[in-house]
């Protein structure tokens, strides 16, 4: 069976002292994370005595109307924005999940997935769970609902301690909002201050977009419990390690976030400066993808002096929810989604560059595009490594067999998209980019200070910036058990 891969956004906002206000907060950070995923939205609001829920498949802006917002009152909400695969995609799978015992009601919203979700699965079908859906996700209010009757606490940090994968996590009761982190904060989660309240969000975009302001990234492994008392912080015991998933700065979040203190955009400008050191080409023009590529290719520029141009227009109005039903459907999106500026590639040798290649039906595309509105020669550049393996913890990536890189080496791949000459970054090259990306904002001034203190500072805090590299090496931070570790090992 396949599993369900999510890559999704979450969010979560307590309001102190009362209110209504706290699903249309949620609607917004909604609104800001749609790029997490476009399948299915959903908020869940507490008034502090009950939980009400709604949820649809569709744009936040599609599912939620003004009245349909205005009957979710309250001042507690979480809420998610779902991407899966297409063939998986159902009501069922929409979130937040919701369980209702005699004890009270609890409510999930999740990103991320499990890798051990079969035995875990099995396990509770075995002492009477039954599910409605075919999301990780409910094993774990499953698990948490089954643990309620200890409190609500133990609940979390038991059913914590038995799933194994990826989850950022935004739970609620009647009258508390939780969030947590893995153990290697595989999934990003943050904390931010609103107006009499509190949010926690996937990306910090989320917090500005409601004006709120960016508080910290909860640690991997910490759990956060906020109620009238204010925010709560523990760890759950496990040993933690941070292993970020890289493919958030190179693909996955928005360039506006600042995500574990290493801004996004700055990390894929200087993604685009490292590739030009490794991979020049002559040219005439610098142009990115829209839009994941398009920092990459503004550093590219930056580096190698060569005048960067708008290149490729995109329209911004098809999202993933427009689901093309046979591959050379699919291929015809990207001619729908993407149109070439004759004007800036006309007569030109073009450098192009791309967060990635993963099928290789994108970049096969572009390059038609732009040979077609006149481009001489065609360079391109890919500021992440060749995707290999398959990611287990939520990019939606497609099996080796799907994986061009798995299978074909650069030059082969040269020769399949149509290339004049084709450099991915080297990994090394990656990690420089984001490591000279780290930010820690109570550093500043420290920093023009120099001295030992902060070198030394500097250097713990660069050898606790681990990420998560599965998709180029194979090397996931966890084992994965069951099938899905045979599948491709
Ligand atoms: P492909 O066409 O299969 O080679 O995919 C590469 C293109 O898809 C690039 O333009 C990426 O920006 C984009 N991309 C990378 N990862 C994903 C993902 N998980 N979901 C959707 N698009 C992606």
């Amino acid at each position: 069976m396949d599993e369900l891969k999510e890559h999704c956004g979450v969010a979560g906002v307590y309001l102190s002292g009362g209110g209504d206000g706290a699903s249309k907060l949620v609607y917004y950070a909604l609104q800001s994370l749609q790029h997490r995923g476009q399948e299915s939205a959903g908020i869940a609001v507490s008034d502090g005595e009950r939980i009400e829920h709604y949820k649809n498949m569709g744009l936040v802006s599609e599912v939620f109307d003004r009245g349909r917002l205005a009957e979710l009152k309250g001042h507690i909400a979480i809420g998610h924005t779902l991407y899966s695969t297409s063939g998986r995609a159902a009501i069922e799978n929409a979130q937040p999940f919701v369980s209702r015992s005699k004890l009270g009601t609890v409510a999930v919203a999740h990103n991320g997935s499990l890798v051990n979700t079969e035995p875990m699965r099995e396990f509770l079908e075995e002492t009477g769970s039954s599910f409605t859906s075919t999301s990780d996700s409910e094993v774990i209010i499953k698990l948490i609902a089954k643990n309620y009757k200890k409190g609500l606490e133990r609940a979390i940090t038991d059913t914590i301690q038995l799933i194994k994968g990826s989850f950022a996590l935004c739970v609620m009761t009647e009258q508390k909002l939780i969030g947590v982190r893995d153990p290697n904060g595989i999934r990003p989660l943050c904390l931010g201050k609103v107006q009499n309240g509190w949010m926690l969000a996937s990306e910090s975009c989320a917090i500005d977009a409601v004006g709120g302001d960016f508080v910290r990234d909860i640690d991997p492994g910490e759990i956060v419990i906020i109620n009238e008392d204010g925010v709560l912080s523990f760890k759950f015991g496990e040993k933690t390690s941070k292993k970020l998933c890289v493919f958030e700065y190179v693909y996955f979040a928005r360039p506006d976030s600042i995500v574990d203190n290493i801004g996004v955009l700055e990390a894929r400008m200087k993604m685009g400066e490292v590739l030009a050191r490794e991979s020049p080409a002559a040219a005439d023009v610098v142009i990115g993808v829209p839009d994941s590529g398009l920092g990459s290719a503004m550093g590219y520029s930056r580096a190698s002096g060569i005048p960067y141009a708008m290149g490729i227009v995109k329209n911004k109005y098809i999202g993933r929810t427009f689901i093309a039903p046979t591959q050379e459907a699919r291929e015809q999106m990207v001619f729908v989604k993407l149109n070439a500026l004759k004007s800036d590639v006309c007569g030109k040798r073009v450098i192009i560059i791309d967060d990635s290649i993963v099928r290789g039906t994108t970049s096969r595309r572009l390059i038609r595009l732009l040979r077609k509105a006149g481009a001489k020669e065609v360079h391109f550049r890919i500021s992440s490594p060749p995707v290999k393996f398959p990611c287990y913890l939520g990019i939606d990536t497609p099996e080796r067999a799907g994986l061009i890189s798995a299978n074909h080496d650069v030059e082969e791949i040269r020769k399949e998209i149509g290339a004049d000459s084709l450099a991915f970054i080297s990994l090394e090259g990656m990690l420089e980019a984001l490591r000279s990306s780290l930010r820690f904002p109570e550093d500043s001034g420290a920093e023009d200070a120099g001295g030992e203190d902060f070198a030394a500072r500097r250097k713990i805090r660069l050898e606790a910036c681990g990420f998560c590299q599965g998709c180029f090496t194979g090397e996931y931070p966890m084992p994965m058990i069951g099938e899905i570790g045979k599948r491709d090992s």
